[in-house]
């Protein structure tokens, strides 16, 4: 497997992903991912980027609960 944007080797490591969402930011830790050893470019597998979708769906829908309760 190589870098997309360098060809550079990419190596198994993690990472930290931060998601920036329209009222709220979130980080996840320690995310398995590849990581290019030439650019720093971080590559995430299907699986983690579908376990990440799935986390901002349930929070969209939290968050619109918690914000739009009336002060
Ligand atoms: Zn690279």
């Amino acid at each position: 497997m190589e870098c997309y944007s360098c060809k550079g080797k990419l190596h198994k490591g993690k990472t930290s992903y931060t998601i920036t969402r329209k009222g709220y930011h979130l980080i996840v830790d320690h995310v398995p991912a590849w990581v290019c050893e030439q650019c720093g470019e971080v590559l995430l597998e299907e699986a983690q980027v579908k376990a990440i979708q799935q986390l901002i769906e349930k929070t969209d829908v939290s968050v619109s609960a918690l914000v739009s309760v009336p002060v």
